[in-house]
């Protein structure tokens, strides 16, 4: 009986298209973050496939206070071998989660079944592990998207597609620029800038990136903080 609650508990949470919301459909991304008084960046993270990496940015997150929106790509074990400290993250208010799909398929190629499934099962593992909405924020894969992509994602109450405007590396080529040098060039005020938890940094890389930061009298925002709580 209880199972069958939970199924449909999360069905229900699952039906989301809300009326009049395709009237106002969004048909692009967003690429930066809306103008404020004060200098801030949204400092995103994606996929999640080392562990290590995943946890210095949860550290980052609770020791030096820097506000993270994860892209959750829901496959990867670091998701679940964090946990404690994720939901005591996401209860101070430090780091958002958003949907990056189960398996990080090429979304915008796949059928509309596949779609649909990526990103049902990526939204229903943050629900049952941490409680967790994700909506509306998601971000598609290898940053490939259609309008017809975005269409079904906002059929899943996933009406905003977050692209990005710089870059922090994907830690895979380590003769690329150094994370330092992709921060001086593309932590400026109103960005969205891309990070990935695939690879390691080197020590204190990520702590130089929150000199520069500090330096430049800015911060750095999750993207509810930057949008508002009933952004859709
Ligand atoms: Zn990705």
């Amino acid at each position: 009986m209880e199972l069958d609650r939970k199924s449909f508990l999360l069905a229900a949470s699952a039906a989301i298209v809300l009326p009049g919301q395709e009237a106002q459909a969004r048909t692009s991304p967003i690429y930066q973050l809306p103008e404020s008084k004060t200098k801030r960046f949204a400092w995103t993270i994606d996929d999640g496939v080392s562990n290590t990496a995943v946890k210095s940015y949860l550290d980052l997150a609770e020791k030096y206070n820097q506000h993270l929106t994860l892209f959750v790509t829901s496959c990867y074990p670091s998701w679940r071998k964090n946990k404690s400290q994720i939901s005591d993250l996401l209860a101070q208010g430090k780091i958002q989660l958003g949907n990056h799909t189960l398996s990080h398929r090429d979304l915008s190629t796949a059928a509309d079944a596949i779609v649909r499934n990526q990103l049902q099962q990526c939204h229903e593992f943050l629900l049952e592990t941490y409680g967790y909405d994700a909506r509306p924020y998601f971000r598609p894969t290898y940053g490939y998207w259609t309008k017809h992509l975005i269409k079904l994602a906002a059929e899943l109450g996933y009406t905003v597609p977050v692209m990005w405007y710089g870059t922090l590396g994907d830690g895979y080529n380590r003769s690329q620029k150094s994370t330092l040098e992709l921060a001086h060039k593309w932590v400026v005020n109103r960005r969205i800038v891309i990070d990935h938890a695939n690879v390691p940094k080197g020590p204190n890389e990520l702590l130089r990136v929150v000199e520069l930061i500090n330096k430049r009298g800015m911060r750095s925002v999750t993207l509810r903080e930057a949008f508002g709580p009933n952004y859709r």
